[in-house]
């Protein structure tokens, strides 16, 4: 994955800006977005795409899995237009249930290869926006407290002298926690991964409903470890906050944030020039001025010099079309819901 400088980026966010508030708006109708990243981020990418197209945007942000759930709930009589943002396995499992709309976007060739992966995986219904790494981020004046050394790896988050005091989210309703469920699954294997998550819950002093939450905890000693995308933990290690993001040592998992169409869409033409326009490099280029330090998916988009360097770390080679896929997912939610957080 390439890398260029965050004064490069920065340049290019503000010149795209630039080029939106140069445009005129029209009235062009409307476009509902669910939006499944960091709110910041969410109102960066409705404002431009309003201000350059004159299409008013009414957007909303939740968590992956809910924004599956809503899409789920409302397939008799959508409501959305586009989803924007979130890991990719629910993106993945609302495809293979006809829950999203086929297609190919012009903007398809300028892409890395792991973001068109998606668009295969999908049959076309989704494509890769952005990619992120998991692992947690911890509190270096916490654990200095606890007389306990720096947690480097997964195997490091059952210490007892951390009882109470690791966040995470459900993976019922966040995307971040539905990858560290199916990433310890391929990493350690079925039995073991749920042994894991047994012994973690002990740890685990309540279970969050958005993914990134527990990296604000964590940069506020409100827990001494926040498990979440690397990426939401250097959020707030580059504001100086006293949390380090950790890339576990014995492996990791990553997503594929996604954007898929909804079917049925209401408003499928401003859809389109949404998904077109997503895929810019100079709408990618919004995330980083809005704190968000994913991996873009078009080539040609800068990479913040703050994105953890993914091509640095110990991925586990993560089966997006098992863990994505209806059965799965589902089988595998169920599962931790009974034997996870069943739990005392
Ligand atoms: N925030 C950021 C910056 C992300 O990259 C992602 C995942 O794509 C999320 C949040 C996911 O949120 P949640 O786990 O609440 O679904």
């Amino acid at each position: 994955m390439q890398s260029k400088s965050w004064l490069k980026a920065g340049l290019f966010a503000a010149l795209a800006t630039a080029a939106f508030a140069a445009t005129p708006a029209r009235a062009q109708g409307s476009l509902v977005m669910y939006c499944g990243v960091q709110e910041e981020w969410c109102r960066a990418m409705s404002t431009a795409f309003e201000k350059e197209t004159g299409i008013k945007v009414a957007m909303t942000r939740k968590s992956a899995g809910e924004i599956y759930a809503q899409l789920k709930a409302e397939s008799s009589n959508p409501r959305g237009d586009i989803w924007w943002g979130g890991t990719g396995d629910p993106h993945l499992q609302a495809a293979e249930e006809g829950l999203t709309l086929e297609y190919e976007s012009p903007k398809n060739k300028e892409l890395h290869g792991w973001a068109l992966d998606q668009w295969k995986a999908a049959k076309q219904r989704s494509v890769g926006i952005y990619a992120g790494a998991l692992g947690f981020g911890f509190n270096t004046e916490q654990i200095k407290a606890k007389g306990i050394p720096e947690p480097k790896c997964w195997a490091d988050l059952l210490n007892p002298k951390l009882k109470d005091d690791v966040q995470v989210a459900d993976p019922n309703s966040s995307g971040t926690a539905y990858n560290l469920l199916a990433t310890v699954v391929q990493l350690m294997g079925e039995e073991k991964g749920f042994d894991y998550l047994k012994q973690l819950h002990k740890n685990v002093s309540q279970y969050t409903k958005s993914g990134a939450a527990p990296a604000k905890a964590a940069s506020l000693g409100e827990t001494a470890v926040g498990i979440v995308f690397i990426h939401d933990a250097v959020v707030f290690a580059v504001q100086g906050d006293p949390i380090k993001p950790v890339a576990p040592c014995e492996g990791t998992g990553y997503e594929i944030g996604s954007m898929s169409i909804v079917k049925g869409a209401r408003n499928l033409d401003n859809a389109k020039k949404f998904y077109d326009w997503a895929l810019t490099p100079a709408a990618q280029a919004l995330a980083a001025p809005a704190k968000s330090y994913q991996v873009p998916s078009n080539k040609a988009a800068p990479v913040p010099a703050q994105s953890p360097k993914m091509d640095q770390m110990k991925l586990i080679n993560y089966d997006f079309v098992k863990y994505g896929s209806s059965a799965e997912r589902t089988r595998l939610l169920a599962k931790w819901d009974k034997e996870v957080k069943a739990l005392p």
